[in-house]
This record gives structure tokens, sequence and C-alpha cells, in this order.
């Protein structure tokens, strides 16, 4: 019998767990710990850090873990890179369930750039008014451009205020929609738009408010791609489960 654990923290493992426990499939789904509440699930739920790639391949083993699939954030590159190697090492079918990144689209204004630092480098010059859409854990390294004001949204109130001098904070875990983003943009008079290209539904609404705006769009791409097997969809982790993963693709 399949004993699946899938790394969360994602729309799209909710929903994977979702389906796994409508089929009755032995699943556990594992958090970093990062948001203080996070949402009831229809699956057993483990928290926090594993201990690097031998933490997680004894967890495999002591587990008797039969397939591991990494369902996290593509931003999420560590613990991807983990999963890969602690697959490996425990010798367990392995699947990344994640999302094609954004394009852009007819009327969007992108510079992509390729990581935060090289985002906080492009900030140099005059003052501007930026709306800084990327979660709280990358906020800090903008401290080196303290002239801009910055608009943040967090999924929950941070722990320490953050470490920018001029900044607008807004609690909210959405989902949003272009419409409201535009208004909340042209409220706080938002010249530029920060964001990680995460891909799906859950978080385009900014990117489509920007395009209706005509606002310019500062695009982090994300790390650089993994050696590994990637489905977009929760039932296709089914599909593999059913047939390829015995395979030992
Ligand atoms: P990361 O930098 O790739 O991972 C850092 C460490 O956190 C990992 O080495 C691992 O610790 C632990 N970790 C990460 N995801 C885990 C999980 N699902 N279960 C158990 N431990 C986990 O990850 P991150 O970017 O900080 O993201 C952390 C979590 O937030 C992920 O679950 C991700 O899906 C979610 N998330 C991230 C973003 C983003 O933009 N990065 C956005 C939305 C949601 P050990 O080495 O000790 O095992």
């Amino acid at each position: 019998m399949p004993n699946i654990l899938l790394l969360g923290g994602t729309t799209e493992a909710s929903a994977l767990a979702r389906l796994l426990a409508a089929r009755g499939i032995s699943a556990t789904l594992s958090y970093a710990g990062r948001t203080g509440n996070p949402r009831a699930q229809p699956v057993p739920v483990r928290v926090g850090g594993f201990g690097g790639v031998a933490g997680l391949a004894d967890y495999l083993r002591d587990h008797r873990i039969t397939h591991l699939v990494d369902a996290t954030h593509p931003f999420a590159a560590q613990m991807s890179a983990h999963a890969i190697a602690a697959a490996r090492l425990a010798a367990v079918p392995h699947i990344a369930l994640t999302r094609p990144p954004w394009r852009p689209a007819t009327g969007d204004r992108w510079n992509n750039v390729p990581n935060i630092a090289a985002a906080v480098g492009a900030l140099a010059g005059p003052a501007r008014r930026v709306m800084l859409a990327l979660g709280r854990m990358h906020v800090d390294a903008f401290a080196a451009q303290p002239q801009h004001h910055y608009l943040l949204r967090f999924v929950d109130p941070p722990d320490s205020r953050p470490a920018l001098p001029r900044h607008s904070l807004i609690v909210d875990r959405g989902p949003f929609t272009a419409g409201g983003d535009a208004q909340l943009m042209q409220a706080h008079g938002i010249d530029l738009v920060i964001a990680k290209n995460a891909g799906g539904t859950g978080a385009d609404a900014k990117l489509v408010a920007a395009r209706q705006l005509g606002l310019p769009v500062l695009m982090i791409d994300r790390p650089p791609a993994a050696d590994r097997i990637e489905v977009y969809r929760p039932e296709e982790v089914l599909v593999w489960l059913a047939h390829d993963a015995d395979r030992g693709v």
C-alpha cells in the first residue's frame, strides 16, 4: 500500500491532500512551520524541518514512506533540492507537483531579474512607491534601498517590525482579485510592483492589476530548474502513483 510524504505549504499540496484522503490513500502532509495558522487538512500533518538531506532520508526510511511528493512553492529551492537527494538516498520514487511560470501578456511591462539580490540592485535611484509582493522572508534585503516607500502584504502579522524605514503593512491572506489589487495600488500611489514568478492562479491578481494600470513589474525569475519529474495537476500525481512510480521513473 502506498504511504506518501507530501511536502506542502501550497494550494496544490492542499488540493492533492484532499484527493488522496478522498481515495483513502495514506499520506502525511509536511509544513515547514512558517505560517502561524495553517489551514486544517484531511490527512495527518507534521511540522518543521527534517534536518537536511540526511534527516529527510531517515524520515523516509523510519516512516516507511513509499513515495515522496514535493509540492512546495517554486521558490522553496533548498527543500526541493533536499527532496531529490533524500529520495535518491532512501531509494524512494519522487515527483514534483508544481506550476508553470507566468509569462508576460500583451500590455505587461516586466523587467526580469534572476534573484532577490538583483531586484534590490535594480532599485538604485530616486524614491519610488513600490508594492513588494514577496512575502515576509526577503523583505529585509530591501533595506539596502531605504529611499523608497514600500507597500508590504503579509499572511501573518510579523514578529518584529520590517527593517524598511518607509513602509505600509497590510496583513491579508487573500484570495485577492485584480480589481481589489488595482484599487490598493491606486490608493497607495504605487508606481512599481515587485513579484516573484511563482506561477499559478492564486497570486496573479497583482500582475493583472499592474497590467490594467500600466505599471511596470520587476519580476524575479525562478531558481534554476531541477532534474526531476514535474507535473502541474494533482490528478497527475495519482496517475504517477498508479503506474510510473512502480516502474521507478
Ligand atoms: P526553503 O528555503 O527551500 O527550505 C528551507 C528549509 O525549511 C528546508 O531545508 C527544510 O528544513 C525546511 N522546509 C521547507 N519546506 C518544508 C516542508 N514543506 N516541510 C518540512 N520542512 C520544510 O523553503 P522556503 O522558501 O523557506 O519555504 C518554506 C515553506 O513555505 C515551504 O513549505 C514552501 O512550500 C512554503 N512557501 C514558500 C514560499 C516562497 O516564496 N519561498 C511561498 C509560499 C509558500 P530542513 O533542511 O531542516 O529539512
